[in-house]
């Protein structure tokens, strides 16, 4: 399988170079040259997330050096699970896909641990070592520190919005020390995702640094996001003999780009329902036709506070005409006075607390659901509430309770450097080291 940039077809790399690369010489993002077919007969006998992830990331790997390790990739990332857990209350058939098992408690775990175990490999023979730039929202930077973390031939730089991301996010991001260097942007999101492209485009630091990246414009984290989108696809696919619907929270459109190539690989997957926060650069492009980037605004929900989501630029590679993308695709955008009522009313009514991401994919399951909706949907929670209890305890009013994963790293000491929002800031600190 050969990756090409969005931006120019003719350029073209193997998986193990899409991945080193993150992103294209020439801005564009890489996509796969094509997508396999199966269906869900191919999947006959797996059940676990590492075996279905081995097989359908075959394909994707196939020719490359990666594919002949792709069982033990696999079982190295896929250490937890993704369950679907029933919410019959909500509505007749509701089930959550609960992606907040892993060490930092969001979906971002599955994608950093596939892209550690795969970078381990390729960088085995290497002589410099690695310097992974990551900006973020508030939880990539952890799932990629905690991914990297004491690797030896590996330097991880975060950078986030300072005061943008929970409490507990910030611990989660500053808790490392080691080959883990936090930084602390005086700016939004958007600053951070625009110094990491610049940092690529400098000739000074492609020098003295060799550069890649791990946010969701890596293939490396799309591939295995896939799997458990496969995963519970099939599952309910062998229950009911009907396709999975899915609501999933969106900011980048780094997990729902995942679960769109799922579906038309041939993954039993029917509607695909996105959700962003108040920032509604996608369904205000869904609903004009115009593709108008704005500037990032916070929100309660704030890993979704993106205004010039990145992988766009995948679905529009895969749909290029609009009125295709309307049929495969819808999208809403949900208010923090609704993240508010939802996360509060469910804990009410159903006995479940959503994080405030999540809670915006339940507020338009209640909608379709009002709105004579009778699909068994299935809602994408993609981070534990606890991790997010600055917003959610005041709203329902009683403590969530930690997982052991993050007490142990709500336990460390932090170590960041505040930094103005420039590349000129940025490359200074790291060529002092
Ligand atoms: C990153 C994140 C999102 C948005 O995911 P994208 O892939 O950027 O669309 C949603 N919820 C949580 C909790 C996140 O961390």
């Amino acid at each position: 399988m050969r990756y090409l940039s969005t931006r120019d077809p003719s350029r073209h790399v193997s998986l193990s170079q899409a991945i080193a690369q993150g992103i294209s010489p020439d801005g564009g993002l890489f996509v796969p040259e094509s997508l396999p077919s199966f269906t869900p007969e191919s999947f006959e006998g797996l059940t676990e997330l590492p075996q279905i992830g081995a097989r359908l990331i075959a394909p994707f790997a196939a020719g490359d050096v990666l594919g002949e390790e792709l069982d033990a990739i696999c079982r190295e990332a896929f250490t937890f699970p993704a369950p679907l857990v029933s919410l019959p209350k909500a509505a007749p058939g509701t089930q959550v896909l609960e992606l907040f098992h892993g060490p930092t408690c969001a979906f971002k775990d599955f994608g950093a641990r596939f892209l550690a175990a795969c970078m381990a490999r390729i960088r085995r023979k290497a002589s410099r070592k690695l310097t992974i730039l990551v900006a973020t929202s508030g939880d990539t930077g952890g799932a990629v520190a905690a991914a990297f973390h004491n690797r030896p031939w590996v330097d991880v730089v975060v950078l986030y919005p300072k005061g943008r991301v929970s409490e507990r996010q910030a611990q989660q991001l500053s808790c490392w020390g080691g080959n883990v260097r936090t930084f602390a942007v005086h700016g939004m999101f958007d600053d951070c995702q625009r110094m990491v492209k610049e940092a690529f485009l400098d000739a000074s630091l492609r020098e003295s640094h060799e550069l890649s990246s791990a946010n969701s414009i890596n293939v490396g984290r799309l591939l295995p996001q896939m799997v458990y989108y496969a995963k519970s696809s099939l599952e309910h696919w062998r229950a009911t003999k009907a396709p999975a619907n899915f609501i999933i929270p969106t900011g980048n459109l780094g997990n729902a780009m995942a679960c769109v190539w799922a579906r038309q690989m041939g993954l039993p997957i029917g509607e695909i329902v996105l959700v962003t926060n108040e920032n509604r650069t996608i369904p205000d492009f869904l609903a004009t036709g115009a593709w108008q980037p704005q500037p990032s605004k916070s929100t309660l929900a704030s890993a979704m506070d993106v205004g010039n989501p990145s992988n766009m630029e995948r679905l529009r590679a895969l749909y290029p005409d609009i009125a295709n993308l309307r049929s495969n695709i819808t999208a809403y955008s949900v208010s923090d006075l609704a993240i508010r009522a939802t996360v509060r009313r469910d804990f009410l009514e159903l006995g479940y607390v959503w994080c405030p991401h999540s809670a915006t994919a339940a507020e338009v399951h209640r909608h379709l659901v009002s709105a004579g909706s009778t699909k068994p949907w299935i809602i994408v929670s993609t981070a534990h509430p606890a991790k997010f209890n600055d917003i959610v305890e005041p709203i329902i009013g009683q403590p969530v309770p930690v997982p052991p994963s993050l007490s142990e790293l709500l336990a460390l000491p932090r170590v960041e450097t505040d930094i103005e929002p420039t590349l000129s800031a940025l490359r200074s600190y790291l060529q002092q080291r």
